[in-house]
């Protein structure tokens, strides 16, 4: 064996908090280390070339880097020994920026030393390992029809991808169509999106489905297969020739949800005239069945005995495109003394549209004419206490814009808007904000905190100016709530469905915000425009021709290089099919000689691994006995006090620690986390092994909610028994669910688990011994 160590500063990131050099130190002596270099930025070209030199020189054959999070670059580390003749699943990469030096100041290096230490070890146990190429699906599926899932579509079908498009509205369009003018060119939102909207219905590269929503997903990147629950629409979409003939007889009316509620439409409905598909649809849940509909319809169109039904779509890779909802009215009370008069910002767009730009006037409850309005910006946001706690990024924007629009159409109007900060960053925005101050728009920098009914039908504002200092009282005619934007409802549930993370703020969470902010967290599947956080239809263009280019990339010429950490199989197999049932993901079927694995499917998780009753399955560098070995490695030197060994899964769990390190979340150094593909690898033995090598206390990390998660419950309370049996606090051995968001609480749970387990003392010599069997 020879190992080369490489140490990195990271430009004081790391040296700042941690003594490289005595890092390097405590392994420089090993016997199979064959150099150690501490350089100022590893993963920059000088960097890289010392890689490259040292293997050269040293003839190593495994490399351990310890520089930031391996989710940052490890898969660039991987290529650069590769092209140096390292097999790349010989790379070990050690975290020492997110998990050590940006999170403890006393201890980091002491640490870090460990976390080498681990490393070194675990390089010890690698095999070398080949991926495979196989054929993938170069079919995408894309979920949201708003004008980033339109424009992934058709920039997908350009390229020659054939594209399912799932929107769960009758119709394409999402909020853009719902727009008047959009800023701040004042475009008019429908005639720049109708083209693209009918470009879909017409493109034979896309299927579309509307109507329907993500049912289940199973396999695996390059070969997802989808079920898409599609809701009957009970007019056959290519008979319809839109005459209207249906709407007109139809006896009920609901409120229009296109018009924000503010109009009625009928059962038999247009969801709105530039619908695509261009169709009439019933809306099943409010229809008497009185058949007058189908009588009217002139060619037959309508099946009002039309049924849901299930259809299947393979795609090898998913673009989520499911933007937004306006914060519900619940997070708004104090704003809605009741709901007359005082409107949102979708339907001011939705007034503009139908009422001004006919040529109408606003006119209020009573039929007088609405003279002044204000807008109140940051409803529902940038306050967790009354809503949300981040900026909605285009509410300032679009507030403006319809001042401009209500000032333009209604001159004699007064328009206020009260304002936290005004927001107007991007090209022409700023002129924009200026535009609306010559036409009279006054700006007053206040946040009211609430809306006050008058006797006579209006409403008042109390509020400080917070740049004056005076009390104002302001009765209006009509208040307009610029309120947060917050993810479409379902997005949670859509996510576990895809097996994507979200972030604190419940949208969907990057790969990386800043370097992969369009990949998830899930290989082959891509999250565009506002469904990872708020933004405009300018940014959401640019996300989803970013994403048409990933999918590219990803399946561009049908082939994908397939990670070897999947499950193998070494040993007997008595048919029991243990695995197969155990198997989350559809990857295990039975054979008549065993086990077969759908490797696309197979996620290298290893669920399957400890049900098989001969202990004939393992996932390639992932044994127990690696384990063992990399945690004796991660323990050393902790002799003096308490050490927690944390098992976290590599997807969310070990994200979540990362996010607390790039927040700077301090915790206590005790701990200790090996990264593994999921925590379903773990034993009673290796956690037993692992108490007796050191640890006082073991933490297991497992996404919430997860089969993996409910495995380590078993596992926890299998432990604690045996522990028991042992004269051993069972309580040193703790299951944490995760989910992404909860990073915020990692250095609450570490601290309190790491002082329990002080509590608990340090296990004596004669215990390890027990535990080691
Ligand atoms: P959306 O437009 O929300 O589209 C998402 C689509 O996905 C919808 O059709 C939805 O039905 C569908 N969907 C959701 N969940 C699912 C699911 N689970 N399965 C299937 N389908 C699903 N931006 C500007 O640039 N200029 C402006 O003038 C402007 N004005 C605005 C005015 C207001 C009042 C508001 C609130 C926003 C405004 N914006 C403006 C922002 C703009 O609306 C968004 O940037 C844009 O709509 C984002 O597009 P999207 O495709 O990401 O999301």
């Amino acid at each position: 064996m020879a190992t080369g160590v490489f140490i990195c500063k990271c430009g004081g990131n790391i040296s700042g908090t941690v003594d490289c050099e005595k890092v390097r130190d405590s392994v420089k002596g090993e016997e199979d280390v064959k150099t150690t270099q501490v350089p100022e930025f590893l993963c920059s070209k000088p960097g890289l070339q010392l890689i490259q030199n040292s293997i050269k020189t040293h003839e190593l054959d495994r490399v351990v880097v310890a520089c930031c999070s391996p989710h940052m670059h490890e898969e660039m580390f991987r290529g650069v020994v590769e092209e140096a003749s390292v097999n790349r699943h010989r790379l070990v990469h050690v975290n020492l920026r997110e998990q050590c030096s940006w999170v403890h100041d006393r201890g980091a290096t002491e640490k870090a030393v460990s976390l080498v230490r681990g490393g070194v070890a675990r390089a010890r146990t690698l095999e070398p390992l080949e991926e495979k190429i196989v054929k993938i699906n170069r079919d995408v599926l894309v979920i949201g029809g708003g004008v980033a899932g339109i424009t992934a579509a058709l920039q997908l079908s350009k390229g020659g991808f054939r594209v399912s498009l799932v929107e769960r509205r009758p119709s394409i369009g999402g909020r853009m169509a719902q727009l008047s003018k959009t800023f701040p060119t004042l475009d008019c939102s429908p005639c720049i999106l109708s083209p693209r909207m009918a470009e879909v219905g017409n493109d034979e590269n896309i299927n579309l489905l509307t109507g329907a929503e993500v049912a289940s997903v199973s396999g695996g990147p390059g070969d997802y297969h989808v079920r898409v629950r599609v809701t009957p629409r009970g007019v056959d979409a290519d008979k319809c020739l839109k005459c209207g003939r249906c709407s007109q007889v139809c006896p009920t009316e609901v409120p229009n949800e296109f018009e924000e509620g503010l109009y009625r439409r009928k059962a038999a409905y247009l969801p709105f005239p530039q619908a695509v598909p261009s169709s009439y649809a019933i809306d099943f849940e409010h229809c008497q069945r009185c058949g007058a509909c189908v009588e009217a319809c002139p060619v037959g169109a309508i099946n009002l005995d039309d049924e849901e039904k299930i259809v299947n779509v393979d795609a090898g890779s998913m673009i989520v495109a499911t933007g937004f909802d306006l914060i519900g009215e619940e997070s708004l009370r104090t704003y809605h003394p009741e709901m007359r008069g005082v409107v949102n910002a979708l339907q001011v767009e939705r007034l503009i549209e139908n009422e001004l730009t006919e040529g109408k006037v606003l006119t209020r409850g009573n039929g007088e004419r609405v003279k002044s309005i204000a807008f109140v910006l940051c409803a529902g946001s940038r306050d967790p206490h009354h809503g949300v706690g981040y900026c909605s990024g285009v509410c300032c924007a679009y507030s403006v814009k319809q001042a401009i629009l209500l000032k333009k159409f209604l001159p004699f109007l007064r328009v206020y808007i009260y304002y936290t900060d005004m927001r107007m960053t991007g090209r022409g925005f700023e002129d924009f904000y200026r535009e609306a101050r010559e036409k009279g728009v006054q700006f007053i920098h206040a946040k009211p905190g609430g809306v006050t009914p008058l006797e006579d039908g209006r409403f008042e504002l109390i509020v400080e100016d917070l740049d004056t200092g005076l009390m104002l009282r302001n009765p209006v005619d009509l208040v307009v709530l610029s309120s947060a934007m917050v993810p479409s409802t379902g997005t949670g549930e859509l996510a576990s469905r895809l097996g994507i993370a979200l972030g604190e703020d419940l949208f969907v969470a990057p790969k990386h915000v800043k370097l992969d902010p369009i990949s998830t967290l899930r290989e082959g599947v891509f999250a565009v425009g506002v469904a990872t956080g708020t933004k405009d239809i300018h940014d959401s263009v640019i996300d989803a021709r970013a994403a048409a280019s990933h999918v590219f990339n990803f399946v561009g010429d049908g082939t994908a290089r397939l990670s070897p950490i999947k499950l193998t199989r070494e040993g007997e197999c008595d048919l029991c099919g243990a695995c197969a049932g155990a198997c989350v993901r559809g990857a295990l079927t039975m054979g008549g000689e065993g086990p077969v694995l759908d490797a696309v499917s197979c996620n290298g998780c290893g669920v399957c691994v400890p049900v098989c009753p001969k202990g004939s399955l393992r996932i390639p560098n992932n044994s127990g006995g690696a384990l063992l070995e990399e945690a004796r490695g991660l323990l050393s030197g902790t002799e003096g006090d308490v050490a927690v060994l944390g098992f976290f899964d590599d997807n969310i769990s070990y994200t979540a620690a990362d996010n607390a390190g790039t927040a700077r979340l301090h915790y206590p150094p005790n701990i200790r986390i090996l990264r593994m593909p999921s925590t379903a690898l773990l034993s009673k033995e290796t956690i037993l092994k692992v108490m007796g090598l050191g640890a006082d206390g073991v933490l297991i990390c497992e996404v919430e909610e997860s089969y993996e998660a409910e495995l380590a419950a078993k596992l926890v309370a299998e432990v604690g028994e045996a522990l028991k049996g042992l004269g051993v606090e069972p309580g040193r051995v703790r299951l944490q669910p995760m989910v992404l968001p909860i990073f915020k609480m990692l250095p609450k749970f570490v601290s309190d688990f790491t002082e329990q387990v002080k509590r608990m003392g340090k296990l004596s010599p004669e215990k390890r011994l027990l535990l080691l069997g």
